[in-house]
């Protein structure tokens, strides 16, 4: 069934390239399919390296005037960009969970999470001044000013198709920077249509371009932008290989770099924490977007004296979830993004399962008449995790909470930092020295302390080690779009 809307112009079906909207070179085409049902049910295009080309050759002419705009000039654009986003709420919410899966609460949710950072940047573009230095010699005047860096290339995943758009290109606009991207190959439409509310907003021809590709044309069309040295940064948000790849591939023309990668997040209970606090914040942090963020919780340690008081109430929340697709007003867990998504899923939990692990609740697929196609799983619980188990080395990125007991404070720290990913962890205690140990201790970029809901346009989000650099959102995230010029003028006495 095809999607209408209210303002069906919202689905433009083509990439939008120097102010116009046109198919790929090649006229082909990339099906977008509903994951409830797997029933393609839209079209965008599939695009060509001379499609990506061309998307740099107008941003490259567009970027001086851009950059000359004054920043409240920008800002105003860009404010205009978060109304029109806010009054399309419905629409954009009904979009993203048809073509990504989530509830429609939650689509509708992160239509307005997405907002927030165009809000947040827009206010941040007037706010981009730079210093005047105390000068250590006489007669010269220092100064370090702020520049945009110029052309930027973002390259997003479907888990949330409208906030990692708004994430990157909203502090792009600010910053003064114009615009290539390339959305997730599952998601293109919630883009398109933010783009051509963009385009409402008054964003200049050329500034903003936007090209959808399949994920076997995905590295042509990026390729052409990693090789290109008037691309100065690459802003990209996915798997650690491809973070790695575009690591390595910027390398010869040292791109600027923002990478949000893999997590593979730590939740602790200590038997001090508020129990029924840490089953609300598990909750919220792991089953949000039926547990396909990369800060959900992959690991979850509980010590001894509460592991099984904790296990007990999280199975009876678990099991009250309900799963439908996100056209079901009820629908707390909707389908997982794809086939591959399910397998993976299915993968780590009989790994665990042979490995030792118990299935408390869940733990297989589900396709009955409330979830009548092939993308659902149940929310499940395993207890008797253990490290050497795939489900605590790689996200699963699915709803499974894996529950591993744990007896002493040095041990839970060294298995939490014991990954070479450290995006986000979360500990649950009321000992306010051990808040403050663990708050240093953890090896992560996000540390969340009696809270499992952490993000927030005003908070910087972003990792380390495997988890990547950069940080989103924040005033720490409109530094990555520019860089610093120091000017130095002498002869002044
Ligand atoms: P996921 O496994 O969650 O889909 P990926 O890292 O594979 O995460 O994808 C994130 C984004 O990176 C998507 O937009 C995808 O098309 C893009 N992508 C995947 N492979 C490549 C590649 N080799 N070169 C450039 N972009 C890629």
């Amino acid at each position: 069934m095809p999607l209408s809307l209210q303002n069906q112009t919202l689905l433009p079906g083509r990439n939008f390239i120097g102010g116009e909207w046109c198919g790929s070179a090649d006229d082909r085409t990339l099906s977008v399919a509903d994951p409830a049902t797997d029933e393609v049910f839209a079209a965008v295009p599939d695009s060509t390296a001379a499609d990506a080309r061309r998307a740099v050759d107008v941003a490259h002419a567009a970027f001086p005037a851009w950059r000359k705009t004054p920043a409240k000039q920008r800002a105003q654009i860009i404010k205009r960009w978060n109304d029109l986003i806010v009054s399309h709420v419905e629409d954009l919410g009904r979009l993203i969970s048809r073509e990504q899966g989530k509830p429609l609460a939650e689509g509708k949710g992160e239509v307005l999470y997405a907002a927030s950072y165009v809000e947040w940047f827009a206010e941040e573009a007037t706010r981009a001044d730079g210093d005047v230095i105390a000068a250590p010699v006489p007669g010269r005047r220092m100064l370090a000013l702020r520049e945009p860096v110029g052309v930027i290339a973002a390259i997003t995943p479907w888990n949330f198709p409208a906030a990692m758009i708004a994430r990157k290109i909203a502090p792009a606009l600010a910053a003064g920077c114009t615009v290539v991207c390339k959305p997730a190959e599952d998601t293109p439409l919630t883009s398109l249509a933010l783009v051509r509310l963009a385009e409402q907003a008054g964003v200049p021809p050329g500034v903003l371009n936007i090209v959808t590709a399949s994920r076997e044309r995905a590295a042509e069309v990026v390729d052409v932008w990693l090789d290109d040295a008037r691309v100065r940064k690459i802003t990209f948000t996915g798997s650690t290989p491809v973070g790695k790849h575009l690591a390595r591939r910027s390398a010869d023309t040292l791109k600027k770099l923002s990478l949000e990668l893999g997590g593979n997040a730590p939740f602790i209970v200590f038997d001090d924490a508020d129990l029924d606090a840490a089953v609300d914040g598990l909750m919220v942090s792991k089953f949000r977007n039926g547990g396909q963020t990369c800060v959900c919780p992959n690991r979850i340690y509980v010590q001894d004296k509460v592991h099984d008081a904790f296990v007990d109430k999280l199975a009876a929340r678990v099991g009250a979830l309900v799963v439908a697709p996100a056209t079901n007003p009820a629908a707390q867990i909707g389908p997982m993004i794809n086939a591959r998504a399910v397998d993976k899923i299915e993968r780590h939990v009989k790994n665990a399962v042979s490995r030792g692990a118990r299935v408390v609740i869940g733990g297989e697929r589900i396709r009955n008449e409330q979830c009548p196609g092939p993308n659902y799983y149940a929310p499940t619980v395993l207890v008797d995790v253990d490290a050497s188990m795939d489900c605590s080395c790689e996200e699963t990125f699915g709803p499974v909470a894996p529950v591993t007991r744990f007896s002493t404070e040095a041990d839970v720290v060294a298995a939490a930092n014991a990954t070479p990913f450290g995006l986000a962890a979360y500990f649950y205690s009321n000992d306010v020295r051990r808040i403050w140990r663990l708050a240093d201790a953890l090896e992560s970029g996000i540390v969340g302390i009696n809270e499992g809901a952490l993000a927030a346009e005003a908070a910087p989000f972003g990792g380390v080690k495997d988890s990547g650099y950069g940080r989103e959102g924040s005033r720490y995230g409109l530094e990555e779009y520019m860089h610093i010029k120091y000017v130095c003028q002498g002869l002044l006495d």
